[in-house]
């Protein structure tokens, strides 16, 4: 944190690139989000990296008049981590898509997450192949009609936040491209964090998967088809605050409950029970609601200070790399 910074605001992060996303799509309204919201990490813009693969929101970096790199299709995990090490100073930020983060960079997260590697993934997610023309994606629904799935998809879609918990994650929450106060809120604390932040964004593609959010988004029903979980609260949701989560002792599953009369039975939120939050993050089936909120958190050391500790150890024992190299066998050549 440094005081003596001048106040940037939402501008001094806007790039002079034209943004090239089609109109209505809910990148916009992340990328606003996101710029809004840098300003109050208070950091001199160098100290900022935005990193990307292949994807159309992995064009975000152009649009951010911060550092960045779009790299290669499903390695931005890989080469954030680089960017990190080299230097542990940087914020550094990895943008990421569906395709991108769970198909051909599928390898990569695993294995960022594992390590917790401080920094922030942002995987937007519309559960589809939005640049290559509208191909289902990891995380197509089952019957998702597509050119390269014109029968409907016969594959089983994966939960970005159930695989990030499986993967060892420390922070892993979920948004949604328009809630911009929610969404501010979990990127805050994923910012917060110490460790591999990730943030699933629920995103619209208006061009080949319309509408496929819409129950969550639209505001005269969302709250009978999202929960907004709150640490040490109640999971309570439904137009009136009426339905509830319910964790069943007998079955070990999470079943949806009347509030009325079964106040007793209504789980509470704890964003450090990893069994619950899994179990809340891939929640499925009609008669759940989709979970939004920070959904699990827990304190670990990260992959950067590990690192840097062993470092210094090894310099401590074997001195630095110079003496090193000048040390044991050596001879000259003439
Ligand atoms: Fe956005 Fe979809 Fe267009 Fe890609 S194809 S820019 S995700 S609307």
């Amino acid at each position: 944190m440094n005081q003596a910074l001048p106040k940037l605001t939402l501008k001094d992060y806007a790039s002079d690139q034209e943004v090239r996303w089609c109109p209505g799509c809910g990148d916009y309204a992340i990328l606003k989000t996101i710029q809004k919201l840098m300003p109050e990490f208070n950091q001199p813009k160098e100290n900022q990296v935005f990193i990307s693969g292949i994807g159309c929101s992995s064009r975000f970096p152009y649009y951010m008049n911060t550092y960045g790199f779009h790299t290669i299709h499903g390695r931005a995990p890989a080469i954030a981590t680089g960017v990190k090490l080299a230097n542990p100073e940087l914020d550094v930020w990895v943008i990421t898509g569906d395709g991108d983060g769970f198909s051909i960079g599928g390898n990569h997260m695993l294995h960022v997450i594992r390590r917790n590697v401080n920094l922030q993934i942002l995987l937007f997610n519309n559960e589809i192949y939005g640049l290559t023309k509208g191909q289902y994606s990891p995380t197509s629904q089952t019957g998702t009609t597509t050119p390269s799935s014109p029968q409907g998809s016969v594959d089983s879609p994966l939960s970005p936040c159930g695989v990030a918990l499986g993967a060892g994650g420390t922070f892993i929450a979920r948004s949604i491209d328009t809630e911009a106060k929610h969404l501010a809120a979990v990127v805050t604390r994923a910012h917060d964090h110490d460790g591999a932040s990730f943030v699933e964004i629920l995103q619209n593609c208006p061009i080949y998967n319309d509408g496929i959010f819409e129950q969550v988004k639209d505001k005269k029903i969302a709250a009978n088809f999202k929960v907004v979980l709150t640490h040490g609260e109640p999971v309570i949701f439904g137009l009136e605050q009426e339905k509830a989560i319910s964790l069943n002792r007998e079955s070990l599953q999470l079943e949806v409950i009347e509030v009325s009369g079964n106040e007793d039975k209504i789980l509470v939120h704890d964003e450090n029970n990893k069994i619950l939050a899994t179990m809340l993050a891939t929640m499925s089936g009609s008669n759940f609601p989709v979970a939004v909120g920070v959904i699990y958190r827990e304190d670990k050391t990260s992959f950067i200070d590990d690192s840097y500790q062993q470092l210094i150890k090894a310099r401590e024992v074997k001195g630095s790399l110079q003496e090193l190299l000048h040390s044991g066998h050596t001879w000259e050549v003439e």
